[in-house]
């Protein structure tokens, strides 16, 4: 591995509005890092070309060449590169990015999606460093997923496995952003928060917070409730108990199907998580069978934060 020392890794994570481009080195010595918005209707194979050659030359700065580019992207992304159902990404829907991304720059394109990079940026150095079976739960506007199975991210049969979020759990339930009802993101996302708390303040259980946006209820936040809950609000502090356990209802789901060792929970809401850590825990024991019986499956908050994507990103490189 004497040449690895000599070499720049070069991530980029594309998410739905900002793209983040990390090159590190294989021992992890950040070199450069850009953030730029990812713009609506944006090329995206010439748009990650441009951010790939204009972080390349801070790069040679110190010397080193890039010995890979890797992609994470939030979407589905098949065994070969290609990407499906990328809901926050118009014109993506099917492109071959890997391939043609490849066709414009001089080092092999690994492409993945954005939580399976983020899975590997806690095996490497975080909240999975030696865990041999974990899940990666992401809370953010949707929710995403990651199965580390046997130390490594596992991809499935076609690269699409660990989506937990349009698990259903409740088939008569709120219509998701997918267009299915009752999927477990439209519950226990940022979202989902964000409904539970509308449909409270449209049935008058939510006085202060309706007071706030003058009955506008379409203007509440998932933020408006988790600061109105740390205040003690009793009625936010609700609505924070039935979104932890909406959370805890897919995670046990995931944890009868995997017997997992850990779930880390990552994404936008996990800056919240000691607001829901102890409730998650209690509904969760409740929800799981058998779990007075079974090893105490540990539910931990992720450590690489919004740089975790693009960190993953540089280590598809280093994984092939
Ligand atoms: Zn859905």
């Amino acid at each position: 591995m004497e040449l690895a020392e000599h070499q720049a890794l070069i991530g980029i994570d594309i998410g739905g509005t900002k793209t983040l481009a990390i090159a590190r080195t294989h021992t992890g010595e950040i070199l450069g890092k850009i953030l730029e918005p990812t713009h609506e209707g944006i090329d995206i194979a010439s748009h990650t070309v441009d951010v790939y050659n204009s972080l390349k030359e801070q790069v040679t700065q110190f010397d080193l060449d890039v010995s890979s580019l890797g992609i994470g992207i939030a979407g589905l992304v098949n065994v070969s590169g290609g990407l499906h159902r990328a809901p926050n990404l118009v014109n993506a829907d099917g492109l071959q990015i890997q391939q043609l991304v490849e066709s414009k720059v001089e080092v092999p394109v690994h492409v993945d999606n954005d939580v399976n990079c983020a899975a590997l940026a806690e095996i490497e150095n975080g909240a999975a460093m030696g865990a041999q079976n974990a899940l990666l739960v992401t809370l953010g506007t949707g929710i995403g997923g990651a199965l580390i199975v046997d130390g490594g991210v596992y991809r499935g049969a076609f690269g699409m496995a660990g989506e937990p979020g349009h698990m259903v759990v409740d088939p008569d339930g709120a219509m998701c952003a997918c267009g299915m009802n009752g999927c477990w993101e439209a519950y226990a996302s940022a979202t989902g928060l964000r409904n539970l708390a509308i449909r409270r303040a449209e049935s008058g259980r939510l006085e202060e917070i309706s007071k706030a946006v003058r009955g506008k209820f379409e203007e509440i936040k998932s933020e408006d409730v988790t600061r109105a809950a740390k205040k003690g609000d009793a009625q936010s502090v609700a609505v924070i108990d039935e979104f932890a356990r909406w959370v805890a209802v897919g995670l046990a789901n995931c944890a009868a199907l995997l017997d997992p060792e850990l779930i880390i929970v990552g994404g936008g809401l996990v800056t919240e998580w000691d607001l829901f850590e102890q409730k998650i825990r209690a509904s969760f024991d409740e929800l799981l069978v058998a779990s007075d019986q079974r090893s105490l499956i540990s539910i931990k908050p992720a450590e690489n934060g919004e740089a975790a994507g693009a960190i993953g990103a540089c280590l598809l490189g280093r994984a092939q």
